[in-house]
């Protein structure tokens, strides 16, 4: 998608060979046109599969989780990373590592808000190792329903996670597909 690859190039910033900071577009000030445009475009691409629903994981999936459910007139289900004393009643829950963080969470849905033969559209900001994906995976497999697609707005295609998840034979749409990056600059996978 031009649009993004000219953010990540004129806005995003490469911390080092592995971490690129958008925060100035995706997950900490957001970019609300460029969100438009990037919910627009995981909607047409996924729309022919019937999709139910769109989750994702809080925080930095949020923006483009939330235009891609109104585009697609569906409703938008966060994965929550903790838990609070509200959270109560039928639970579904999986372990996943932080890429960034290097730490483990739980993220934790509501089994009512993931009823059974549905299918699933799963959208998240990055993807690293996939570990994201995997929990979300791992939770829609608990609810009975089916992950049909995966929409990725930056894949790091150097890391793991891609290949994971082709193996696996889900749909993945990455709107942007980083092959290197680091202080010479930043390059697609076209
Ligand atoms: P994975 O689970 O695929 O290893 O990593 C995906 C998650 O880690 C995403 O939800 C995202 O929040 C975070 N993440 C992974 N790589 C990056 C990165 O380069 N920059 C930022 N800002 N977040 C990342």
């Amino acid at each position: 998608m031009k649009e993004l690859k000219e953010a990540i190039l004129t806005r995003g910033k490469a911390v080092n060979q592995d971490v690129l900071l958008v925060d100035s577009f995706l997950n900490h000030q957001v970019d609300p046109t460029l969100m438009h445009d990037i919910g627009e475009s995981f909607a047409a691409h996924f729309k022919p599969l019937g999709i139910d629903r769109v989750l994702t994981i809080e925080s930095s999936g949020i923006a483009p989780a939330a235009f891609t459910a109104y585009t697609l007139g569906v409703p938008l289900v966060i994965m929550k990373k903790q838990m609070s004393r509200i959270m109560t009643g039928d639970l579904l829950q999986t372990t996943v590592r932080s890429f960034t963080k290097g730490t483990e969470y739980q993220l934790t849905v509501k089994r009512d808000f993931l009823p059974e033969k549905e299918q699933i559209l799963f959208i998240d900001d990055f993807l690293a190792s996939g570990e994201a994906a995997f929990g979300a995976i791992k939770l829609v497999e608990e609810a009975h329903s089916t992950l049909a697609g995966i929409g990725i707005v930056i894949e790091k295609s150097f890391q793991s996670g891609r290949k994971r998840l082709d193996d696996l034979h889900i749909p993945v749409l990455s709107l942007a597909r980083i092959i290197s990056m680091g202080p010479e600059g930043i390059e697609f996978l076209e």
